[in-house]
């Protein structure tokens, strides 16, 4: 992205603070928030040559938010191999011999968003995201961040080739905080001030927009003064009562996923200054996670509470029955709707049952000790074992699943593959296997709740927007915070790209609004 019109790049002004006291309190440019949108944002309002701080709520030690909780999948158009290539430095020509990266252009990426978004997604804001999707990557790789591709999770080896699917087919080096370890390390080298434990708690705003905000750091109230702020401090996940309030009945009951940062206080800021909500404020994303997993997010084991590898099996309620179609579509296009869906069954909990034909298909954390599951050697032991469930008729329900699999048709994990279910109520329309190979495994599952959709409006530059329809001045909101992207649903592997290329728009828009306001002046 161009430097903005008139204005100077500066060396490095600043020196680096992390986490003490800030040498300034005034800065050309305030970020709130730590994660990847707000790390992009600032590094971009850096290019512009302006000074920023970045104030992260939670400890250093937690830093990063939900960005650092993520496996790194990142989706991006790309019309060719090469692409995925020169992006991922380290790969071998062996690797790359044994890889099929397919293509995914910004059609397919448009069309996954109209489709899963149900048509609702902002068209602006679309449009934003997917052609500034290859270049952020790029744009990110100069900014330190590695990548790799994602085999064993985006690709299955078959006939020994790795074919990716669903749009993601590469991850950032060390996952969620590989990427963040890096978007810091660039932040410190580029002169940029990050505050830890400074809890923003309120914009400082008049009749010419917002210059400042009021922070609590390490336990200490204060105002900061900005000639631009970037608000990149998530949604309102972390938040029960907002859960329950926007999200409705049974929301205060699901599990947080990431960070217990996101409360919603970006958006409750800026809603008190006027600004205009916007997008999906009752629909969020949420998955399928361990039944027993700790209430927020733990970086060290959150991982291993996944369980995407539902497509492989089937998933019974209380009831002992079925009750959505596992094999949809690729798991990239469906977890993120089906955690709603598990919280709607009786007792908020599903098992998921698998054969052992397919378990070197489930993803590593199915063999971690963070799992609740049973085993058996035949399917009425395996009932046997299923807490809270009706035993009667969960075995009906396998048997009746089993007899309804179109055997003749080919198993294939790396594409839909058409292998379903024939005459049941709630068929499997892919990767439909009979369970009839022991030992055979199942996994308790609740809702775990990932981050949520209603935002802000923001204008084509990333600028908040108020309810009489007007720009704030000197207001700007990337990730989570900014509405209107998804609805109901999301194309996996989205969050970060979406992140990135907003955060790198409103840093942007922020360094060029601060530094024209200080020229005026
Ligand atoms: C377990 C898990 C796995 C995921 N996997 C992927 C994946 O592989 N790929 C993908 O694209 N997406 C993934 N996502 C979604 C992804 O994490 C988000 O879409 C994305 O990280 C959002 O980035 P963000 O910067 O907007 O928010 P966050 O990264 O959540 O950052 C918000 C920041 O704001 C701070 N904050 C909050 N309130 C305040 C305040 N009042 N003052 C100061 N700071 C504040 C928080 O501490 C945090 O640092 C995953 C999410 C989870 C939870």
């Amino acid at each position: 992205m161009p430097v903005c019109a008139g204005m100077t790049v500066f060396p490095n002004l600043f020196n680096c603070v992390m986490g003490r006291e800030m040498k300034q309190t005034n800065y050309d440019v305030v970020v709130v928030g730590g994660g990847n949108a707000a790390l992009c944002a600032a590094l971009s309002a850096r290019e512009q040559g302006a000074s920023v701080l970045v104030l992260e709520r939670a400890p250093e030690s937690e830093r990063g938010g939900n960005s650092a909780y993520t496996d790194g999948k990142m989706r991006f158009a790309y019309n060719s191999a090469e692409e995925i290539i020169a992006l991922c430095a380290d790969l071998t020509p062996d690797e790359i011999a044994a890889s099929d990266f397919g293509i995914y252009t910004e059609e397919d990426f448009f069309d996954d968003m109209i489709r899963i978004t149900q048509h609702r997604t902002d068209p602006d804001l679309c449009e934003i995201l997917v052609k500034n999707s290859n270049a952020a990557m790029h744009w990110l790789k100069s900014n330190g961040v590695r990548f790799m591709p994602n085999y064993g999770r985006q690709a299955y080896r078959v006939d020994g080739r790795f074919k990716f699917w669903g749009g993601a087919p590469i991850v950032t080096w060390g996952g969620g905080p590989g990427l963040m370890e890096a978007l810091y390390k660039s932040a410190g080298i580029k002169g940029i001030d990050v505050m830890y434990d400074a809890w923003v708690r309120d914009l400082i705003h008049s009749d010419s927009g917002v210059s400042g905000m009021v922070v609590r750091i390490n336990g200490t109230t204060r105002s900061i003064a900005a000639g631009a702020v970037v608000l990149a401090c998530g949604g309102f996940e972390a938040n029960t009562e907002w859960r329950s309030r926007y999200l409705g009945r049974g929301w205060d009951l699901a599990k947080v996923r990431g960070t217990k940062y996101n409360t919603g206080d970006g958006l409750a800021m800026a809603l008190r200054i006027g600004a205009q909500p916007f997008g999906h404020w009752s629909g969020c994303h949420a998955t399928g996670w361990e039944r027993y997993a700790t209430d927020f997010g733990e970086l060290a084991v959150t991982p291993s509470f996944q369980r995407h590898s539902y497509t492989f099996g089937i998933m019974v309620n209380a009831n002992g029955r079925r009750f959505l179609d596992e094999g949809a579509d690729l798991r990239s296009y469906t977890y993120a709707k089906y955690g709603h869906i598990v919280l709607e069954q009786p007792g908020q909990f599903a098992w998921q049952i698998y054969d052992s034909k397919v378990r070197h298909l489930l993803l590593d954390e199915y063999r971690t000790k963070y799992v609740t599951k049973v085993t058996a050697d035949t399917l009425e032991e395996l009932v046997e074992k299923l807490e809270d469930v009706d035993k009667a008729e969960c075995l009906k329900t396998i048997r009746e699943f089993n007899q309804s699999v179109r055997k003749e048709v080919p198993f294939d994990p790396n594409i839909k593959d058409g292998k379903c279910t024939a005459g049941l109520v709630m068929p499997k329309s892919n990767w439909a296997q009979p369970i009839d190979t022991p030992p055979f495994e199942a996994y308790a599952i609740t809702c775990g709740i990932t981050f949520t959709f209603g935002g802000l409006k923001v204008t084509n530059e990333a600028q908040v927007v108020n309810t009489n329809h007007e720009p704030i001045p000197g207001l700007f909101a990337a990730g989570e915070v900014v509405g209107g992207i998804f609805y109901f649903n999301y194309p996996g592997a989205s969050g970060l790209t979406s992140g990135a290329v907003f955060g790198r728009l409103a840093g942007r828009s922020a360094g060029c609004f601060a530094k024209n306001t200080r020229v005026a002046a």
